[in-house]
């Protein structure tokens, strides 16, 4: 790598859509601007779809956000029209300048523990990890080779969404299923979110002036997709989604925990077929299949106007947010910080005013005015006397990327 390689591109491939970041991490001599400075971020969506749509915003350049319409058949043509943009800029992937492509991977087993430099082995890997994570993975796989085949000579990284829970203990991680079958298909709690809860545990600590190691943590990631994890001395020891990201807190469009025997009655009794029940729990469950709206503002603005059935949806996501807060301050004994993040999280002050509400005893406890505060910057919106902190913490799951990134090909 050359010694003027600081930048890197971050890449979250999903099945129809890239969403991309390229990041500088070289910290200006003059202290001009901090490592991690956004030099153009950028979304394409409807891949495979005639109507293609590439959104392109050159944040170095100062420049305009720029839209392309047009076909776009598949993940290397995405790719080759994000580098064209990129190029217009004069921020091309064939720049000397460029340090690597940092891959977000959703499933990296019990195998990748850490960010892994990608090679045909690691891909295998990946690839035999495919059954796990069906919905994400082959997105992932595809984006990683179609980059690798941009600029074979660069380095690429994997960052591994369930990395940062492969910590958690065997109690913790096992279903109380048949060992035999468990350990046949793979099948226990991986987590994911990963990357994030990563990143806020450990702003978190910062926030509160201590070391990771110092402090215990619950994340509430709280986006479209949701999910908890108690962060013990900077290590994740239990997490809420499950062996997929099903399992947990009450989402967008997926139900969360439910009983298993739900899937046996409605294939039973209510003729669904698998797939139905997939799509049954994770696209219309949650809150939009509650009250028809997935949106947090929305439904807020519905229950202002006195909906009944957004209040009851909204209870019944507070309610579930409750019951995580309780399990995991008695999984780690002692909570420093509660920490807010993502869409919900950082936005929604009656969503985390109501979550607390109530556990005063616990020590968690919400300032008012702290509360209705908005800010994109970390910050604590519990009262002085509180014996927990509570604490909005924006995640950056793109800087988080860049940074393990970085630190790997620089290591
Ligand atoms: P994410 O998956 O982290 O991008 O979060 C997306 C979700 O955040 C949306 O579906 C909304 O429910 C929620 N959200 C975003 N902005 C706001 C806001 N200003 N107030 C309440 N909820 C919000």
């Amino acid at each position: 790598m050359s010694a003027t390689a600081t930048r890197v591109l971050v890449l979250n491939s999903g099945s129809s859509s890239v969403k991309y970041q390229l990041l500088d991490m070289g910290a200006e001599p003059d202290g001009g601007s901090a490592a991690g400075t956004r030099l153009a971020v950028g979304l394409v969506e409807r891949i495979g779809e005639e109507s293609s749509r590439l959104v392109h915003t050159p944040l170095a350049a100062g420049g305009e956000t720029r839209e392309t319409e047009g076909a776009m058949a598949d993940h290397e043509a995405a790719l080759k029209a994000v580098a064209a943009e990129l190029a217009a800029d004069g921020l091309g992937l064939d720049s000397p300048e460029l340090a690597a492509i940092g891959h977000r991977v959703v499933h990296g087993g019990l195998k990748f523990t850490a960010p892994t430099v990608i090679d045909d082995a690691v891909l295998a890997e990946i690839e035999r990890l495919v059954p796990v994570a069906p919905l994400h993975n082959p997105a992932n796989i595809t984006g990683i080779r179609t980059a690798r085949a941009l600029r074979p000579d660069l380095p690429q990284v994997a960052v591994f969404d369930t990395a940062f829970h492969t910590t958690m203990p065997e109690h913790a991680a096992r279903y109380a299923i048949d060992v035999a079958t468990a350990d046949a298909h793979r099948i226990r709690r991986y987590g994911f979110h990963g990357t994030s809860h990563a990143y806020v545990s450990r702003k978190t600590a910062e926030l509160l002036g201590k070391d990771p190691s110092e402090v215990n943590v619950i994340v509430l990631h709280l986006g479209n997709g949701a999910s908890a994890s108690a962060v013990a001395g900077g290590r994740c020891v239990d997490t809420s989604m499950g062996l997929t990201p099903l399992e947990g807190l009450v989402m967008g469009t997926r139900s969360g925990d439910i009983d298993a025997a739900v899937t046996f009655h409605l294939k039973r009794v209510a003729g669904m077929s698998t797939d139905e029940i997939d799509e049954l729990l994770n696209k219309k469950s949650g809150l939009i299949g509650l009250c028809g709206d997935n949106d947090m503002r929305e439904i807020r603005r519905r229950i202002d106007e006195g909906d009944e059935r957004a209040r009851l949806a909204f209870d019944i996501y507070i309610h579930r947010l409750k019951k995580y807060i309780g399990a995991y301050s008695a999984v780690l004994g002692k909570v420093d910080a509660v920490a807010f993040t993502a869409g919900v999280g950082e936005n929604a002050a009656p969503v985390r005013e109501a979550a607390v509400a109530g556990l005063e005893e616990m020590g968690l406890a919400v300032d008012a005015t702290l509360n209705a505060v908005r800010s994109g910057e970390p910050r604590l919106i519990s009262p002085d006397y509180a014996r927990v902190a509570v604490a909005v913490v924006p995640t950056d799951e793109e800087l988080e990327i860049a940074q393990q990134t970085y630190a790997l090909v620089n290591a």
